[in-house]
């Protein structure tokens, strides 16, 4: 038996395949819209947030769900507010978990997190900040 569902975004009955509970129509609309952001980053790249939204005519609610995606991630290395981490609310470049839970959550071992959080210091001290989201696939920005 087909797995048939309502679309959450058009309402529109299909054939239910599995990911997002979308049709292939709105499935395909979002796809258009994230090549469309990923292109603007590829091309703006550490452009932010609103300066995305306002040129892309998108709603700043979309590319925050890319980035909770983890498709997107924010270049800011601190003090963004934009995404929190689900566990313990501190604010996350991409995903839905910060470093720390995701991996205590994945190891058992709290000690894992002040490495972790050192790591991220040491990071952070060595990049020069920008503020802006870049589109995470390395691939696409390499250089011929
Ligand atoms: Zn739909
Ligand atoms: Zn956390």
């Amino acid at each position: 038996m087909p797995d048939v569902r309502n679309c959450r975004k058009c309402g529109r009955i299909y054939n239910y395949i599995g990911g997002a509970p979308i049709c292939p129509a709105c499935k395909q609309l979002e796809e258009d819209d994230f090549q469309a952001v990923k292109r603007y980053l590829y091309e703006n790249p550490g452009a932010t947030l609103t300066q995305v939204s306002t040129d892309l005519e998108m709603s700043v609610e979309k590319i925050k769900r890319f980035l909770k995606e983890g498709r997107l991630e924010i270049t800011d290395d601190e003090g963004n507010m934009v995404l929190e981490c689900e566990t313990c609310g501190r604010s996350i470049k991409t995903g839905r978990l910060c470093t720390e839970c995701e991996r205590s959550l994945a190891s058992g071992f709290k000690s894992a997190a002040s490495q972790i959080k050192s790591e991220i210091d040491s990071q952070a001290a060595s990049n020069p900040k920008s503020l802006g989201i870049r589109y995470l696939n390395k691939g696409y920005e390499k250089k011929d």
